[in-house]
């Protein structure tokens, strides 16, 4: 089974209820790349890489296309039955763009699994669990609001929430953290988010002054080196997301005692594959982490529900996925949604999803 055509499409995804809002951007809309790889067998399968603006982290929507466009005649003709072979190759054609790697990475495992007659989930190792555990991320806003809306998710079934901080007064901060507390209590886990938007002491004030409250900081510096230099002044346990690009990454924050845990990226990290020897090293040195991307519809869901469903549950930091915020769905008929705080793994072939191809914006490029 070989590659015989690669089609990129592009696709503009309104977000509900937006805007978007997080400690460094405003964002209402995200540029979406699709990418469907048909096998000389007929067999058709498909990846996406969704970065959250241009601003949020290295990666962005032109530099994926971009990055697409260079491998996608390399790739024509490739054995899709050695997936890790294809990636070396990759590296050797195009060095670091992970992010627009990981969409071929995942478009070759749905095919891979189609092939097989299995689901992703079954070459990645296996499935724990068919419900996974979901996040809530609620954009920076006033602090009333902010509670209200922890407590609307909270009934709607969430077990865990992010809260975004930074980016305004750290009075501001604390004033909507002790808001969100005193209305949802230990209902739910809570997870601060400054999105790498805190200097030190900024960090360190929000941590004291919120000491009562128990939850994980996530990112609340730039750097690694800077969160790793604030951590035993804080007194809350932290997770290393926007620092975490790949597995060399986590192997350096888990060596410097930088975090107590992950947020991890499907394609920020390269794909399927690199997600799994990063789940391992999590799992061999007992750091949980979830599983997640920074944006993206349905296809992008799926494979962070197959991903997600492999890791030992008791590391698994639950799910974040955007097809919450986003009103249309790739696939109608089984569209990738949050039912009582929790995702159902989808049950059919590959990834399990059926995009379709109406509804995936225009074809902008296509290779055979
Ligand atoms: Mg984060």
């Amino acid at each position: 089974m070989r590659i015989a055509e690669i089609h990129i499409y592009k696709k503009e995804q309104a977000i509900v209820d937006g805007p978007y809002v997080m400690s460094t951007m405003t964002l209402t809309s995200l540029d979406a790349t699709i990418v469907k790889i048909v096998a000389d067998n007929g067999l058709i399968g498909w990846g996406e890489v969704t970065p959250l603006g241009p601003a949020y982290q290295p990666q962005h929507a032109l530099g994926a296309r971009a990055a697409l466009e260079h491998l996608a005649p390399f790739l024509i003709g490739e054995s899709l039955l050695a997936p890790r072979v294809l990636l070396r190759k990759m590296d050797a054609w195009l060095n670091g763009h992970n992010y627009a790697k990981a969409a071929i990475d995942i478009a070759v495992f749905d095919l891979l699994a189609k092939h097989y007659s299995v689901r992703v989930v079954d070459l990645l190792g296996g499935a724990e669990q068919e419900l996974l555990p979901a996040y809530f991320a609620i954009s920076k806003g006033d602090a009333d609001e902010t509670a209200k809306l922890a407590i609307d998710k909270a009934d709607q079934g969430y077990r865990r929430l992010q809260i975004k901080v930074g980016g305004r007064s750290v009075r501001e901060d604390i004033e909507t953290l002790h808001k969100v507390y005193e209305a949802v209590g230990q209902r739910v886990k809570l997870v601060v988010d400054a999105n790498r938007g805190m200097n030190a002491s900024q960090a360190i004030r929000l941590s004291l002054a919120c000491r009562n409250i128990p939850f994980v900081f996530e990112q609340p510096c730039n750097t690694m080196e800077e969160v790793a230099a604030v951590r035993s002044q804080i007194v809350h346990p932290v997770a290393l997301d926007e620092s975490i690009h790949d597995l060399n990454d986590v192997s350096r924050a888990i060596t410097m005692n930088a975090c107590d845990a992950f947020g991890l990226k499907l394609t920020r990290v390269g794909g399927l594959q690199q997600m799994c020897a990063i789940r391992d090293l999590c799992e061999a040195r007992a750091m949980p982490h979830t599983c997640e991307d920074s944006w993206g519809g349905d296809i992008l869901a799926a494979a962070i529900l197959h991903m997600a469903a492999s890791v030992k549950p008791t590391q698994l930091d639950c799910i974040w996925t955007a097809t919450n915020y986003i009103e249309e769905s790739y696939d109608p008929a089984k569209p990738i949604k949050v039912k009582d705080g929790q995702f159902a793994l989808p049950k059919g072939l590959g990834l399990g999803i059926e995009p379709n191809e109406n509804r995936l914006g225009d074809c902008v490029l296509s290779f055979a």
